[in-house]
Formats: structure tokens, sequence, C-alpha cells
């Protein structure tokens, strides 16, 4: 018989959520925290220095790129990736322990480390952030006009390669309001579909 959800092996529970930069993943992750304490989010470590209003321990463990180091030496992350000049990964202990006990877990990575989680934890459900068109994804990549053409046609060349990886996830989110992507990953947290 079909086993309850709670009784489901711990990974089931693992959701990754990911996507092109420039989608509005951080958006969604940063309304889920303020209207959604409950849900329970990894903090990944970065080597990126705190943008105005964020705190170490929140949004992201800063630290140093010796202290990164060491955290890949010693085996402690369960992926990482280097984005714009930074490192970026998920402590493995703090995740375990929630899949340990049963409960849900979600990263919000990038694709790198999506393809790394996918390799090593088969059971995680991949969920692809998807702009509502390629215009508003041009639209937010190009930002303020302040970048040089060149840069905003590597940008492009980028986003089209992000865009094509939508093949390789379990189901497809499309960001036309945060409230609703965030209305259907709380439900996929609730009953994740794998
Ligand atoms: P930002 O610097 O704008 O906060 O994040 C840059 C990128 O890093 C985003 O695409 C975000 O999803 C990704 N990211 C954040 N944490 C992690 C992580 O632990 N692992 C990986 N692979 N990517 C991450």
């Amino acid at each position: 018989p079909e086993l309850a959800s709670e009784s489901r092996p711990a990974e089931k529970r693992l959701i990754v959520l990911s996507g092109p930069s420039g989608v509005g993943k951080s958006t969604v992750v940063a309304n889920l925290r303020r209207e959604h304490p409950d849900v329970w989010l990894s903090v990944s470590a970065t080597t990126r220095a705190p943008r105005p209003g964020e705190q170490d321990g929140v949004q992201y463990h800063f630290v140093t790129d010796e202290e990164f180091d060491r955290l890949v030496a010693e085996d402690e992350l369960l992926e990482w990736a280097r984005f714009a000049g930074n490192r970026y990964g998920t402590p493995r202990g703090p995740v375990q322990a929630r899949l340990t006990a049963g409960a849900p877990v979600l990263l919000e990575i990038e694709l790198q480390g999506a393809r790394q989680i996918r390799e090593t934890m088969p059971e995680a459900y991949h969920v692809f952030l998807a702009p509502p068109s390629w215009e508003e994804l041009v639209r937010r990549l190009t930002g303020r006009g302040t970048e040089s053409d060149e840069v905003i046609r590597r940008r492009l060349e980028v986003a089209k390669v992000e865009l094509a990886a939508e093949k390789e996830f379990d189901t497809t989110l499309v960001n036309t309001s945060v409230q609703e992507v965030c209305a259907e990953l709380l439900a996929l947290i609730d009953a994740p579909k794998v």
C-alpha cells in the first residue's frame, strides 16, 4: 500500500528551487521568509559580501574564502558552485538533520548546484522557476541600462542556455506573481509530488 506522506523516505521531502538568473528566485524566497516563517529554508554559505539589509545567518552565512575552502575540504557542503565571482554552497548538517526527522527542506540554488543535487540526492524534487516570457527576462536582465552592450549581450546568451535547463526539472512554475509562486511552492512542500 501507499505510504502516508509522513512515513515516506526522508529524501522525498527535499525540494530544489532553481532557474535562470534574473528570474526572481530570491524575491520568492524573501517573500516566503517574510510571509511564511514556518517554511524551513536552507541557509547557504557564501563568500560574497552582505548587501544592505542582509544579516549573517538569515539570508546567508557570510564566510571568508578560507572558511569556504575548509567547508569544501571537510565535505560539509551538499553542493557548491561559483557564481558571478563568488562561491555559494549548501551546508550539509542542517539539511540532513531535517530530512532524518522527516521534515521538508527547501533549497534555493542556481543551476549547477541543482545538477549536483540531482546526482547525489536522486530523490529530490526539482522546481524550475521560469520567467513569464523571454521579453520579461530581457527586461529584468538589462535592468537599469547602466551596463555595456557587451555585458548585456553576454548575459542574454547565458540566459538562453539557462532557459534550456527547464527540461531537466520535474516541474515548472511561471513567475507571473510572487504570491502565486509562493502558494504553489507551499502546496508542493505539503504534498511533494514524487
Ligand atoms: P545572490 O548573490 O544574488 O544572493 O545569489 C546568486 C545566485 O546564487 C542565485 O542564483 C542563488 O540561487 C544562488 N545560490 C544561493 N545559494 C546557493 C547555494 O547554496 N548553492 C548554489 N549552487 N547556489 C546558490
